[in-house]
């Protein structure tokens, strides 16, 4: 039998005993050498452990297990016992976790097989992965652009095919923007639905862990398997966790789509407008039904994020000290070797902190971290508001298709409007998905975003598997699948 591609076909055919979870990791693992050096997705690559791992479970297979014999893919700031987690910082350069994150030991139970970890901006910091302290990856749909950030790498290694499956996190669209930019499905969950313990802390209260996937189907399998409460993470919710693949009824009539049409005359490429005019006509031939809603604060998410998201980046970032955490820079003082150890910290990530720490000394707290907070309770109450009128509201994921490596790397205020329309829903601790739309005349992808109720991640996913199936989205050129 030749080698099934989707998650769900590689779980039946391994518990069928008609493939073997070793031949499934070797594929992974060619696919990985043959490309990695062109896209460059992967930080670290577990070959041994992870063909040692699908021996087990060829010769062990555990029952019910929704992933059993899948390669996965983890963002290297989501920590992996015994294997090396940088967080794409050389602060963390030869950092090896004691310890494995709530959603990794998850996806062990689920079967899954981690092959390896994913290149990312700075602890997560950007929106190209060109902040990455170890290099930038590379889109596969063209080579000389990037891949989206700042979980570049996972969408990267889903896009081309070396896993079927990958975990990226997202703060402010770090999971949307590279799934939009790079032809996949990215989902950031409802703030809650995920455990994040052992996820390196960017921004506390707007931090996700999520998945990357090719299809509603597998997205639903993995969703299913790292949701859930978990008593080490205090904001994991309590909620049941419902059956994702039970909701894919492929039926969405009647379901109300609210578009803020206000919102999207800006910086808004005409492509990308075209694919997202395309994939509301497919929705609508699908039996949804269009609504115009307003949301007359989100045009004040990108400053809101921006102060939130540093305030906790700065006061989460102190850990790295070379005391506490963080390779520790030799010095002659203490003082000297402070400034050693935090001087590893990139440009980008040093100017977070000190916007951050600035937002939040006395005399200015109040002007811009309180302010922003105030703001944020706003933009949360609009979603309110647009929810008792629609069941989702949609929007184009990113503004642009991928841009060029650099166009964006002298002018940080750039790199940051790429998440004009994924940081609200960060904002307001809702859960939102990047649907692949089509691809540009040039070849390069574009997705459809939507927003949920809190906790309705099934309704984001039964609208991505009703659209895959009206807008095919082919897999890049050079990979042979
Ligand atoms: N691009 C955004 C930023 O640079 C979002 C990052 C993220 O979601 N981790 O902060």
């Amino acid at each position: 039998m030749s080698l099934p591609e989707s998650a769900c076909e590689i779980r039946a055919a391994v518990a069928a005993r008609q493939v073997s979870a070793v031949e499934v990791c070797r594929r992974a693992l060619d696919r990985i050498a043959a490309s990695d050096e062109a896209l460059h997705a992967f930080l670290h690559v577990d070959e041994k452990r992870a063909l040692a791992r699908a021996a087990c479970l060829d010769a062990n297979p555990p029952p019910h297990a929704p992933l059993l014999g899948v390669p996965v893919a983890l963002k290297d700031n989501i920590c992996t016992a015994g294997v090396r987690t940088t967080a794409g910082s050389r602060v963390l350069e030869h950092y090896v976790p004691p310890y494995s994150a709530t959603v990794v030991e998850r996806l062990l139970d689920a079967g899954a097989i981690v092959v390896g970890k994913t290149n990312c901006d700075e602890f997560a910091m950007g929106s190209s992965t060109e902040h990455s302290a170890f290099g930038p990856s590379r889109n596969p749909w063209d080579v000389e652009r990037i891949p989206g950030g700042s979980s570049g790498g996972s969408a990267v290694a889903v896009a081309a095919s070396m896993v079927p499956l990958a975990l990226g996190s997202d703060t402010g669209g770090s999971i949307r923007q590279p799934a939009a930019l790079c032809g996949v499905l990215g989902l950031k969950p409802t703030y809650g639905r995920v455990s994040r313990y052992g996820l390196i802390a960017f921004g506390s209260s707007l931090d996700q862990i999520g998945p990357f996937a090719h299809s509603a189907r597998d997205m639903a399998a993995i969703f299913g398997a790292i949701a859930g409460r978990d008593a080490r993470d205090a904001t994991s919710a309590a909620d049941a966790v419902p059956d994702y693949t039970a909701a894919l009824s492929g039926d969405i009539e009647g379901l109300r789509v609210g578009v803020p049409r206000g919102l999207l005359d800006d910086g808004v490429e005409p492509e990308v407008r075209g694919a997202f005019d395309a994939a509301l006509k497919e929705l609508q031939a699908a039996g949804a039904q269009l609504t115009d809603v307003v949301l007359p604060h989100a045009p004040l998410a990108i400053p809101v994020y921006y102060l939130v998201a540093n305030a906790e980046a700065s006061s989460n970032l102190a850990r790295f000290d070379g005391v506490r955490y963080g390779t520790r820079a030799e010095a002659a003082s203490l003082s000297e070797m402070y400034y050693a150890t935090r001087g590893r910290f990139g440009a980008e990530v040093k100017r977070r902190i000190m916007i951050g720490t600035f937002v939040l000394s006395a005399g200015y707290y109040d002007a811009y971290y309180v302010k922003a907070q105030q703001v944020r309770s706003l933009i949360r109450r609009d979603y309110d508001e647009a929810f008792t009128q629609v069941d989702v509201v949609a929007v184009p994921t990113s503004p642009t298709v991928a841009f060029k490596l650099g166009a964006r790397t002298a002018d940080p205020l750039q790199m940051y409007l790429s998440d004009v329309f994924t940081a609200a829903a960060n904002l307001a601790g809702l859960p939102a998905i990047s649907i692949p739309s089509g691809l540009t005349t040039a070849r390069l992808p574009v997705g459809l975003q939507l927003t949920a109720r809190p906790f309705d991640e099934a309704a984001l996913l039964r609208v991505a598997d009703v659209l895959e199936r009206r807008i095919v989205m082919p897999r890049p050129g050079g990979v042979s699948i």
